[in-house]
């Protein structure tokens, strides 16, 4: 015989509301597993698959079936608040909370229930966000990841810069309400946010969270230093040394994505902290960590706390594939004024530029990178035989360099040979100071010019024919400028001489009106 499970519920109503009440204190919202559970125990509540087995009113046990991707008995015993059902799951399963839920809904509302439920959850968090303590605000951070993240889905392609927007916005309702907390909130709760997305990270693809910590940590250095320009709040302290913390696990433990890293490192210890007597502890943090290659993060602090001879040690070890972090160091060293360190670094990444944008950097980074890095060596005295050194490091992308570099030591000659050399195009050449070298010595050109026309020749048509004859007439007036005439007007005849079968070259030489 069958018992409907509306008279169940209505002969049992008082305990299974005093169940209930059990539940709701028992599962925490702010617990992923918990949240999980009554998520889905209410999802197969509503899809209608549980089913009344049997009932005994005399031992007030009643068993249920709940039909999930393979069947599952579940057995209540009503009077003791007690449950079991065949799944594996040791703790309250989802088919046994399923079985109550329904028991429950007969006389009253469920979704009310898990409404109330999941509102004790935003009460606890503003509790927390009120106690001003660390842990406090850990876990404020840890529940609006976990809410959002509860969704398998959260971390797919197209939804994950969604998913972290949703976090912010989570973390946004518990910023306090006094003006001197919410920058240190900011800060805080960001960068424990980064935290988790960098303990996610590790299984999966990096690609995907770049950006959006990318874009973080730019807006946290802005963040920081309006911090930093604040009066220090004494309450907060607890909070900088958990800061430190949280920075050091994020820096030093993970592997992905050095570079921001690195940057998250520089924005933290260049503008936040920048006690001296801090430094020197995480100093020395470093130097007693073992196990991994600190070298780039110990020549940090070097540079910050000016410690010269360490850095000099330290920069022995340079190697080709870190010259992007060397930059940074260098970089930093100049930002803080200190010409001997900068000087230090750039000296110990020369012999490694050749290698590093040829072997480790794709074609379109090589001019960039060259470009930034010599803006660094413009700061520092090298004598002029090492600086030459420096632009054969750079190859063709250091052309550019090298050619102002000769222009202003007035070596014209050089200036050609470099163009020669790396076989410059005109408008290249042109980019590069010819125009100067066409000023100052006009006749160290005529050569170049001369390979650049026969150059144009060669491909016999008379489009080329044409910019042949334009790179002579430029040639014809650098002749003019050094007084060589003369030289010239020979060259013009020997020119149509070998050339005297290329009808159409004739005829562009003609237009041109090349003899002075
Ligand atoms: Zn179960």
């Amino acid at each position: 015989m069958s018992h409907s499970l509306f008279n169940i519920a209505v002969r049992y109503q008082t305990h299974i509301q005093q169940w209930m009440e059990t539940i709701s204190d028992d599962l925490n919202p702010s617990i992923k597993e918990d949240e999980e559970l009554v998520r889905r125990a209410s999802f197969s509540v509503r899809n209608g698959i549980v089913s009344t087995l049997s009932y005994d009113p005399y031992e007030h046990v009643l068993t249920a079936k709940v039909q999930d991707v393979t069947p599952v008995i579940v057995t209540i015993y009503l009077l003791d608040e007690q449950v079991k059902c065949n799944c594996p799951e040791n703790r309250l399963c989802r088919h046994s909370l399923a079985v109550i839920f329904s028991l429950y809904m007969q006389k009253f509302s469920l979704s009310e229930w898990v409404q109330e439920w999941r509102s004790k959850k935003t009460e606890q968090l503003s509790l927390l966000s009120n106690e001003r303590t660390p842990e406090s605000w850990n876990a404020i951070v840890q529940s609006a990841f976990n809410a959002v993240s509860a969704d398998w889905s959260w971390k797919e392609r197209y939804y994950i810069d969604n998913s972290i927007m949703q976090m912010k916005q989570k973390l946004k309702k518990y910023r306090p309400f006094e003006r001197e907390w919410q920058p240190i909130y900011d800060i805080y709760t960001r960068t424990m946010l980064i935290r988790l997305l960098f303990e996610s990270t590790e299984e999966l693809n990096e690609s995907m969270f770049r950006s959006s910590i990318q874009a973080d940590i730019e807006e946290m250095q802005h963040q920081l230093l309006n911090l930093s320009n604040k009066p220090r709040l004494f309450a907060a302290d607890a909070f900088y040394d958990a800061l430190v913390l949280h920075v050091r696990y994020i820096v030093y433990d993970f592997e992905a994505m050095f570079d921001l890293r690195f940057n998250l490192l520089h924005a933290f210890w260049v503008i936040l902290f920048s006690e001296k007597t801090r430094r020197e502890e995480e100093f020395s943090y470093l130097n007693e960590l073992i196990g991994f290659n600190n070298d780039l993060f110990r020549a940090f602090f070097c540079v910050l706390l000016k410690k010269k001879d360490e850095l000099q040690l330290i920069t022995q070890k340079v190697h080709a594939s870190n010259m992007p972090e060397w930059m940074h160091l260098a970089k930093l060293a100049k930002e803080q004024d200190d010409l001997t360190s900068l000087t230090t670094i750039l000296y110990a990444m020369r012999p490694h530029i050749f290698d590093y944008v040829n072997s480790h950097l794709s074609a379109w980074n090589r001019s960039l990178f060259v470009s930034k890095l010599y803006e660094l060596y413009k700061f520092i005295d090298i004598p002029d035989a090492e600086r030459e050194q420096l632009f054969w490091q750079f190859g063709t992308f250091g052309v550019r360099a090298y050619s102002d570099f000769l222009i202003e030591q007035s070596r014209f000659k050089d200036w050609v040979a470099l163009h020669h050399r790396f076989e410059s195009t005109l408008d290249y050449a042109e980019s590069c100071g010819m125009k100067t070298v066409l000023q100052e010595a006009p006749e160290t050109v005529l050569p170049f010019y001369h390979v650049l026309a026969v150059s144009e020749v060669r491909e016999r048509n008379r489009h080329n024919y044409k910019q042949a004859v334009r790179i002579w007439k430029k040639m014809k007036s650098a002749a003019k400028k050094s007084g060589k005439t003369d030289y010239w007007n020979d060259y013009v005849n020997e020119v149509q001489l070998k050339y005297k079968r290329l009808r159409a070259l004739q005829e562009e030489i003609q237009k041109g009106n090349l003899p002075l």
